[in-house]
């Protein structure tokens, strides 16, 4: 069988909460998108309310190329929320965001959503949640939560900065469905004073290690999906 890999996107603020500037969006994600129709990719971006209405025309671009995807309403930790406020802001952020595409996928900021609260999800139309990570304790794999199908994260982001050579063998490594996170700000050279996450291997040659984890998995005969439509391939499977 070939492998599944879905690259997403959290289309947020550069590095939030400890830059406050936009240059991902207004530099990184363009190339992003770029790279992707070029290889006539789908890549799932999973906007934050908020920068959705700060960029209409990117949030529009996903939804007519990729798949758009929610990621909150501001970029708030869902775990610090009361369930009244967590189904408010998901409500605002899902009825932005619908004005530029179908969205069904969802990701919550810093990977903290509670067990408890996949039901607002699926009250409110999501069929896809990929809050959970290995790297951050899920050794679930693909489960169904709720009435959403939870699609787990397989890896940090900072493992697709490293040095290629170095980064070559996790890809070879990872089960099927690998799930990717970048993020816009990777792209664009970000400043020092940052925290050494915010900064470690950002710029352009992110936008070439992508082009060769690109080309790695298309030679391996891996198969490109967004979450949407992992969704509907596990549906189909599951009714045989
Ligand atoms: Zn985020």
């Amino acid at each position: 069988m070939a492998k599944v890999v879905m690259l997403t996107f959290d289309v947020e603020e550069d590095c939030p909460p400890f830059a406050e500037t936009r240059r991902g969006m207004e530099e990184g994600l363009p190339k992003v998108m770029d790279v992707l129709e070029e290889f006539k990719i789908r890549g799932t971006f999973l906007f934050t309310g908020r920068i959705a209405e700060e960029f209409p025309e990117l949030a529009e671009r996903a939804g007519k190329k990729h798949e758009l995807g929610c990621h909150g309403l501001e970029h708030e930790r869902f775990d610090r929320l009361s369930h009244e406020e967590a189904r408010r802001r998901l409500a605002e952020a899902r009825e932005i965001l619908s004005r530029f595409g179908d969205v069904t996928s969802f990701r919550a900021p810093n990977f903290q959503f509670p067990d408890k609260y996949y039901r607002i999800l699926a009250d409110l139309g999501f069929k896809v949640d990929s809050s959970k990570a290995r790297h951050k304790g899920w050794r679930g794999g693909v489960a169904e939560i709720d009435g959403v199908l939870e699609v787990p994260a397989t890896t940090t982001s900072i493992v697709t900065r490293l040095p290629w050579r170095l980064q070559e063998r996790f890809h070879r490594g990872f089960e099927s469905p690998i799930v990717y996170i970048f993020h816009p700000w990777e792209f664009v050279r970000m400043p020092r004073r940052l925290r050494p996450d915010c900064w470690f291997g950002t710029g352009e040659g992110a936008l070439e290690k992508l082009r060769a984890l690109i080309e790695f998995h298309l030679e391996g005969g891996a198969r490109f999906m967004t979450l949407r439509e992992f969704y509907g391939k596990y549906q189909k499977l599951k009714r045989g």
